[in-house]
């Protein structure tokens, strides 16, 4: 009886189309992977396998305890230097996961007292953050750089925290970081930007969009990524001033109480960000494949990895993934409350290890269950 309302919330969910369904992925090799955010292909790559391998024989299969407790090895320590060094900022401090490096980073630096705006295109993690600051937040339309500027100039709180993807997780497009940049540093607030989607596909090398806008090492702005996209990990980083780093340190509640990343995870994505800083074309070829897809499915020249193919209905998004699951290629199927409402999608990455080949063969593959179901898609 307590509990009946679960089952009336699941069949309204499954009438919207909303249902979710949690499916195992096949092995490799079963279907083509264009779902995954493993945009370098370095998951498999034999040199992380070899990190997270060296890394649990040397440091075990846990962190053990928090950082500041047992936690952090010298692969850490090592590990956050080679990040600032690759990213162009004094200072680094890795996270058990993109979404906790998020959650910390924001609560900590927008108190109870400060002032926060945040973009339609955040992510959740970062959404969340806001929350948990207990700051006063403000949302504005996604990339509305003159939004931004009258938010700030009305503000009554000094202490201001502007929060934003630099590519938006859920279609790859670009925000406009310089723009934001620009207004959040006239009006004396700091800039966080997430580059999760960004690392190893923007930028010099993969270094990002903050990089590649020239403004790596700005002290009024963090940059946030993750370790499981680009870097085939698990992990999150907050990179900046070694200030910010002192003050997360002492500050950061998903730093201070969870217990630290594996060293397995620490190994991989330290092995991983050697082979990109060795491998600067890796970036340049995930777009191109990217580039292609999109082409070839009728979907917009993509800014980043994602080619975001708009179906509208959330059941007919459905049915278009799972007709694309019946011909061997693993789509993404986004729906709200992931992405607004009447824009369910296919989301579909680009790997940089797809050969032209199979491009071409899958996405004749997408484009005829997509002709075959009758749906025109939009970006
Ligand atoms: N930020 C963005 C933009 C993301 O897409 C994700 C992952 N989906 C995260 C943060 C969270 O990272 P993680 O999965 O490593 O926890």
């Amino acid at each position: 009886m307590a509990l009946s309302w679960l089952d009336a919330d699941a069949s309204a969910r499954r009438e919207a189309g909303l249902h979710r369904e949690v499916t195992p992925r096949e092995e490799s090799g079963a279907l083509v992977d264009l779902a995954s955010n493993d945009y370098l292909g370095l998951a498999r790559h034999p040199a992380t396998i070899a990190g997270a391998q060296e890394a649990a024989a040397r440091w075990g299969t846990g962190a053990t305890a928090s950082r500041l407790v047992a936690g952090t090895t010298r692969l850490h320590d090592d590990f956050e230097r080679d990040l600032a060094a690759f990213l162009g900022v004094e200072a680094a401090l890795v996270f058990s996961s993109g979404y906790l490096a998020n959650i910390g980073a924001v609560s900590a630096l927008a108190g109870r007292d400060g002032f926060i705006v945040s973009d339609t295109g955040a992510h959740a993690s970062l959404i969340d953050g806001c929350r948990l600051s207990r700051s006063q937040v403000v949302v504005i339309e996604r990339g509305d750089h003159e939004a931004l500027a009258r938010v700030l100039a009305t503000r009554t709180r000094q202490r201001a925290l502007v929060v934003t993807d630099s590519v938006y997780s859920i279609d790859g497009v670009i925000a406009p970081i310089a723009e934001y940049h620009q207004v959040a540093r006239e009006h004396g607030a700091m800039l966080l930007v997430d580059e999760a989607h960004a690392l190893g596909v923007r930028g010099r090398g993969g270094r990002g969009v903050v990089d590649e806008l020239g403004l790596s090492g700005a002290d009024d702005l963090v940059v946030t990524t993750v370790l499981s996209k680009s870097l085939g990990s698990q992990g999150g980083v907050v990179a900046g001033s070694a200030r910010v780093r002192d003050h997360l340190v002492d500050t950061a509640r998903t730093f201070i109480f969870d217990t630290g990343l594996n060293p397995p995870a620490a190994g991989a994505a330290r092995a991983a960000l050697a082979t990109l800083r060795d491998n600067p074309d890796l970036c340049d070829q995930v777009r191109h494949n990217a580039a292609r897809i999109a082409e070839r499915c009728g979907g917009q020249p993509p800014e980043s990895a994602v080619v975001s193919l708009i179906v509208g209905d959330p059941h007919r998004a459905v049915e278009a993934a799972a007709g694309c699951r019946g011909v061997g290629v693993h789509v993404g199927c986004f729906r709200p409350p992931s992405v607004p409402a009447g824009t369910s999608r296919l989301r579909l990455t680009a790997r940089a290890d797809l050969s032209e080949d199979l491009i071409d063969d899958v996405t004749s593959r997408i484009r005829g269950v997509l002709d075959g179901l009758g749906v025109r898609v939009g970006a």
